[in-house]
């Protein structure tokens, strides 16, 4: 994660608050009815015609007399689907197994070689020839060692052993192989104490054989990726380039942890919680400083991060006189939807500033982190084409049987908080902390969100999906 370089931060006092009354406020805005309250003809042809995608159709107001449609008040998939109508960029470098942990496979990996590539033995021990092994005792005559890197081993016959190391090819006659610890050595006679087993040989392609396809595109690399890639031959892998996604977090209150707080101010998180769970979804994070509640700085801040791949703003968003984000969205960029039907997380926004795609999340901070697990990681995921099972993700969906009773909304996917926990083979929830959406101990407290349908409590003993978050 890297962290923009920006101006120091202003103090509360210094900073303004005249700008807004200057600005004239948008005719149509729908949430709070301005265009209503002009005399009725004139709100009439303040009334752009446009035809409706949904019913739920809104309509932005441009500086430039561009008048598109917005959704609002989408479902989650709605809004997935918008989103994706603005993907990420997917591009490909090559880089070595070294770099590889963490990057995102570009394409599949088929591999090279036979795995294992010949017959071989997994035990120290003797290559024997089983029928010469049935009753305990047998003594065979030791012809010859197969070693690992070396030369071909001698062939053996009925009466004879080859000593043999782990991973070192058969001998051609052999079928079967006896441990070490279960042989008694003299001269050049092995006497045979212990099983004959043809168990203990590994077969050439038992693993895999040439031309297989074992790692898919849009996997993940972890340590044992890592490792079978080399395993079939791949020194290099082509893996999708991180996608750089700027983070803004706004509001005149917010200053960075560790410095002093003056009246009125908070400690700003969102953005540090939005870089991790950036980085955990294979992009690169650019943590930009906060910006303030104000149209000109918003103006400067967005332009210059109109160059990523993406921007997530947290706060702003809402329905108040200071959410400016949605406001400076709705005069000057594009917004594709506003609001969700969910609950937390309700107000966020979607469109393009500039081209490029941004996220407009809530302030509050747990629902500035839900809508990234159920929007952001998806759209990311999506549009970089991850593999489904193999690719990085933050949850995973689940069933969970409710201990307690708890309420859905109306008219909104529920994400409660609860604590997940197995017992007895089942996943049990509870909910522990209070709900608040301002209350990040909530979200350390409980290690998941249910996914109430629209409408629809869950009583104690129902079983429900639920996002089990990673
Ligand atoms: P807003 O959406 O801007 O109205 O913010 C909603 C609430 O979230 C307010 O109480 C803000 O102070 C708080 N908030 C907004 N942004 C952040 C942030 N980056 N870190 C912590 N709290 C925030
Ligand atoms: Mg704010």
């Amino acid at each position: 994660m890297r962290v923009a370089s920006t101006k120091p931060l202003p103090s509360l006092q210094t900073r303004s608050r005249k700008e807004l009354p200057n600005i004239p406020r948008p005719l149509h805005d729908l949430q709070r009815n301005t265009w209503l309250q002009l005399p009725a003809k004139q709100a009439q042809s303040a009334l752009p015609q446009y035809p409706a995608r949904t019913q739920e159709v809104g309509i932005t107001l441009q500086r430039g007399g561009v008048w598109p449609t917005m959704e609002k008040g989408v479902s989650l998939e709605r809004a997935i689907e918008l989103a994706l109508q603005y993907p990420l960029p997917k591009h490909t470098e090559t880089i070595t197994l070294d770099e590889a942990r963490g990057r995102i496979l570009a394409s599949a990996l088929v591999s090279k070689v036979d795995d294992p590539r010949f017959d071989n033995s997994a035990m120290d021990g003797f290559a024997v020839i089983a029928s010469d092994c049935q009753s305990p005792g047998a003594e065979l005559t030791i012809i010859g060692t197969s070693q690992t890197g070396g030369k071909t081993p001698p062939s053996i016959t009925s009466g004879q052993a080859c000593r043999i190391m782990t991973g070192a090819p058969l001998p051609t006659g052999a079928d079967a192989i006896v441990m070490v610890e279960d042989t008694e050595v003299e001269g050049g006679q092995v006497t045979i104490n212990g099983p004959a087993r043809t168990g203990y040989i590994r077969r050439r392609a038992e693993n895999l054989s040439i031309g297989q396809e074992a790692l898919p595109a849009g996997t993940i690399l972890s340590s044992a990726s890592i490792a079978l890639a080399g395993t079939m031959g791949h020194g290099e892998v082509e893996v999708i380039e991180k996608p750089r996604i700027a983070i803004l977090s706004t509001g005149d209150e917010l200053v960075q942890p560790g410095t002093e707080l003056e009246p009125g101010q908070i400690y700003e998180s969102n953005s540090h919680a939005l870089a991790s769970l950036v980085e955990s979804m294979g992009c690169e994070a650019v943590r930009h400083e906060s910006a303030n509640d104000s149209m000109d700085e918003l103006r400067t801040t967005l332009d210059s991060l109109s160059t990523y791949d993406a921007i997530l703003t947290s706060g702003g968003v809402s329905m108040g006189e200071w959410d400016l984000v949605r406001r400076i969205m709705e005069e000057e960029g594009n917004i594709s939807f506003w609001r969700m039907k969910l609950r937390p997380g309700g107000p966020p926004l979607f469109g393009t500033w500039k081209g490029t795609p941004l996220f407009g999340l809530p302030g509050n901070p747990v629902s500035s982190l839900v809508v990234f697990h159920v929007l952001v990681a998806p759209w990311v995921a999506k549009s970089l084409r991850y593999h489904e099972e193999m690719g990085p993700r933050l949850s995973h969906k689940v069933s969970v049987k409710l201990e307690e009773d708890v309420s859905g909304a109306p008219g909104k996917l529920c994400l409660r908080r609860i604590r997940i926990r197995p017992e007895e083979g089942q996943l049990l929830a509870t909910t522990h902390t209070h709900q608040g959406s301002g209350n990040m101990h909530s979200m350390v407290a409980h290690n998941g969100l249910t996914l109430l349908p629209p409408d629809t409590d869950g009583e104690a003993g129902k079983v429900i999906d639920a996002l089990w978050l990673l």
